[in-house]
C-alpha cells in the first residue's frame, strides 16, 4: 500500500513520524520516499508486509494525506498500481519522463575515433544532447568484436564533451565496468554523462541488476528481454528500483521469433502505451536492434524509420537508434546503421 502526502508536507517532519507509527501498528513496515513527480516531489509512505488488515480509507482522511493506493503488481516501485502518477528525473540538464522526447542517436559500438568525432559531430548538428556508444559489447560469438573496453573511455568521452554531448547510453555487463566509466570520467574531469545500458540478454541478471540499482549516481537504460514476458521485463527492472535507484527508462527492443522475419526481431512497440500505463517510467524504442536491416520499402523509407515513427506515434520518450558514418566498415551491427 502506498499514501501519497499532500505537497508540502516534510518527509523529515513529525507528521510524517506519526503516520509511520500508525501504519506500523498494524504489523507492517514503513519507508518514505522522495520522488521526482510531472508537477512536484512526490513523498510516499510504501507500506510492506500483510497490509489487508490496514485500513485504506481512515488513512486517506488524515490530512497530510492525499490518497492511498493498493499496491496491485509485485513491481511495486515502478508500477502505476491503477493511481500513481509518472514520475521522472532529470540528469545532466535532460529531463526524462513519460512527456518528454529525446533521440540518442549513436554507433553500436565505438570502433575508430573518426568514426565517433564524425557521429559526435552530427549529434551537435542535428541538435542532440543525447548519444549511444558501445565501448562494452556483449556479442553471440567469443570471435566476434567485444568492443574496446575500457581503453577507449578517455577519448570517447573528451570527445562528447567537446560536441555538447550530455548523456551517452553505454551498455554494462558488470560491475567493473561501471567503475571504469566511473573512474574515466573523473579523470577526464566529467565532461559528459552516462546512462548505464542494461543489455536484452542481462534483462534476469539479478546481481548486475541490483549493482546498478544500488548506485545513484548513472541513470539505467533497461532493454526488455528478448524472450521472457512483459512482466518478467517489468519485475526485473524492478530489482534496480528496489536497490535504492529510481533514474530509469525502460527500453523496447523487439522480442525474439522468426515469426518478425525477415526483421531481425518482432517489432514491440505496441507495448510503449502498455508499458506507460502499467509504469512511471519514461519508455523508450530501440528500431535499430528491433528490426536489425536499413532496407527501405517502396516509399524509400528504410523499415527501421518506419518503427521509429510507430514508437514516436505510440508515445515514445526516447529513441535509441544506431548510426555510422561508413556502415560497411563498422565492427558490429553494420547492416543495420544508418548513414549520416
Ligand atoms: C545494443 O543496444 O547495443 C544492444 C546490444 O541491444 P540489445 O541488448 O537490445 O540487443
Ligand atoms: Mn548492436
Amino acid at each position: 500500500m502506498i499514501l501519497i502526502l499532500q505537497p508540502g508536507v516534510d518527509p523529515d517532519g513529525a507528521e510524517v513520524a506519526a503516520l509511520r507509527r500508525r501504519a506500523e501498528g498494524f504489523g507492517v513496515t514503513t519507508w518514505v520516499h522522495r520522488i521526482a513527480g510531472a508537477q512536484r516531489e512526490l513523498v510516499e509512505i510504501h507500506l510492506h508486509g500483510d497490509t489487508a488488515k490496514v485500513p485504506a480509507e481512515a488513512f486517506a482522511e488524515l490530512p497530510a494525506v492525499e490518497r492511498v493506493v493498493r499496491v496491485s503488481q509485485k513491481y511495486r516501485l515502478i508500477g502505476r498500481h491503477d493511481g500513481l502518477d509518472a514520475v521522472g528525473f532529470t540528469y545532466r540538464g535532460m529531463q526524462f519522463d513519460q512527456e518528454s522526447c529525446h533521440v540518442f542517436a549513436g554507433l553500436c559500438a565505438v570502433d575508430e575515433r573518426a568514426s565517433v568525432e564524425k557521429m559526435l559531430a552530427a549529434c551537435a548538428r542535428a541538435g542532440l544532447r543525447g548519444t549511444r556508444m558501445g565501448a562494452y559489447k556483449p556479442r553471440t560469438s567469443p570471435y566476434d568484436f567485444q568492443g574496446h573496453g575500457s581503453a577507449c573511455l578517455p577519448w570517447v568521452f573528451e570527445l562528447a564533451g567537446k560536441h555538447g554531448i550530455a548523456v551517452i547510453a553505454m551498455e554494462v555487463t558488470q560491475q567493473r565496468h561501471v567503475d571504469e566509466i566511473r573512474r574515466a570520467l573523473a579523470d577526464a574531469g566529467d565532461p559528459t554523462g552516462v546512462m548505464l545500458q542494461i543489455g536484452t540478454r542481462n534483462a534476469q541478471n539479478f546481481e548486475l541488476l541490483k549493482q546498478v540499482g544500488q548506485q545513484r549516481e548513472f541513470p539505467v537504460l533497461f532493454k526488455r528481454g528478448m524472450g521472457i514476458t512483459l512482466e518478467e521485463s517489468l519485475n526485473a527492472v524492478e530489482y534496480v528500483a528496489s536497490e535504492g535507484n529510481r533514474n530509469i527508462v525502460f527500453c523496447l527492443r523487439g522480442v525474439k521469433s522468426h515469426l518478425g522475419d525477415p526483421h531481425r526481431n518482432l517489432v514491440d512497440f505496441a507495448h510503449v502505451p502498455v508499458v506507460k500505463r502499467l509504469t512511471r517510467l519514461p519508455v523508450g524504442v530501440d528500431p535499430s536492434h528491433s528490426v536489425g536491416r536499413r532496407d527501405a520499402g517502396g516509399d524509400g523509407l528504410s523499415d527501421i524509420l518506419h518503427a521509429t515513427a510507430q514508437g514516436l506515434i505510440a508515445g515514445a520518450n526516447l529513441v535509441l537508434v544506431d548510426f555510422h558514418p561508413e556502415p560497411a566498415r563498422a565492427l558490429c551491427d553494420g547492416p543495420q546503421a544508418l548513414t549520416l
